[in-house]
């Protein structure tokens, strides 16, 4: 058993090559503590496993393969996303803790918050509200690489302490909080942000999805009202928290970006979309009239 071989168990159970070595990559420098040089040059020994090796009488490789194989039959019998195996999901620039309280942060999702970071910049925004926080990806990012405070909101009590570890993992305590609310209703009249930045739950009830997809949360996944019920209620009340001149940003979910443009329009102008990488209309970015 070698790394190509564990790479061929895993494209043989329907897993695409790349993402069969990146998911190996992974477990490697999670469980075996490698580095991606060590991965690139092959399994070898490193001076401090040679001192290990003296108390086993298996060669320190052979237990990292093992390791690494049964994490693997784990993840293909179960499903579970590699995200979850390893606790952790790399998202611009940064490790996240996850688990499956919390969404696993997406690729699309760096378009929507590297906006929110060029508005903010822009403008010299200083308070941005985030609905939905789940592991606090969105609001830690903002946080971290813009001026601005953040607070992130969220309807789970467990999703809340995965963000407060976040937060606090990358020291930013002092930037971004953490409140349970069911969207607004938590947050004071008085408080008001100079933008509101939410990736809501948008698919619709009843979508068939990957069995990887399934582990994720229910409550983080899904909507009613064919995938707009959180755009129609956050629009519907987003004025009320926003400054003058204030900017609310969503994620869409596909073919959803008529409609949340729609509902957008009596209270908002400049209503923008962007496309992602598959050229799905992916952000919605509207200011207040
Ligand atoms: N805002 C979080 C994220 O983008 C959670 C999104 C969600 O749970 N729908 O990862």
């Amino acid at each position: 058993m070698n790394i190509k071989s564990l790479t061929e168990m895993m494209i043989n159970a329907g897993i695409e090559e790349n993402e069969a070595k990146y998911e190996i990559k992974l477990l490697f420098e999670h469980f075996c503590n490698y580095t991606e040089n060590d991965y690139i040059r092959g399994v070898e020994l490193k001076s401090k496993d040679i001192e290990l090796v003296k108390e086993h009488i298996m060669p320190i490789w052979k237990l990292y393969i093992e390791l690494v194989k049964e994490k693997i039959l784990d993840r293909l019998k179960t499903k579970t996303p590699i995200q979850y195996i390893i606790g952790k999901s790399w998202f611009m620039g940064e490790w996240f803790k996850v688990n499956p309280n919390v969404l696993i942060p997406r690729d699309e999702t760096e378009l929507l918050v590297r906006e929110c970071i060029r508005i903010i910049k822009e403008n010299s925004f200083k308070s941005v509200l985030d609905i939905g926080t789940g592991s606090g990806c969105i609001a830690c990012t903002i946080a971290k690489q813009t001026e601005a405070t953040v607070l992130g909101v969220d309807i789970s009590t467990d999703a809340l302490g995965v963000a407060l570890d976040n937060v606090t993992a990358l020291n930013i305590n002092n930037k971004a909080v953490f409140r349970k609310s069911d969207i607004f209703s938590k947050v004071r009249p008085e408080e008001k942000f100079d933008l509101i930045v939410s990736n809501p739950p948008y698919i619709p009830y009843g979508t068939k999805l990957s069995q990887e997809v399934m582990h994720e949360p229910k409550l983080a996944l899904f909507a009613n009202d064919n995938g707009i019920e959180f755009y129609k209620k956050i629009i519907a009340q987003a004025h009320n928290f926003l400054k003058p001149n204030g900017y609310l940003l969503f994620e869409l979910g596909i073919d959803e970006s008529c409609q949340v443009k729609k509902l957008l329009k009596e209270k908002f102008l400049q209503i923008n979309i962007l496309k992602d990488l598959a050229e799905i209309d992916r952000v919605i970015i509207a200011k207040l009239k």
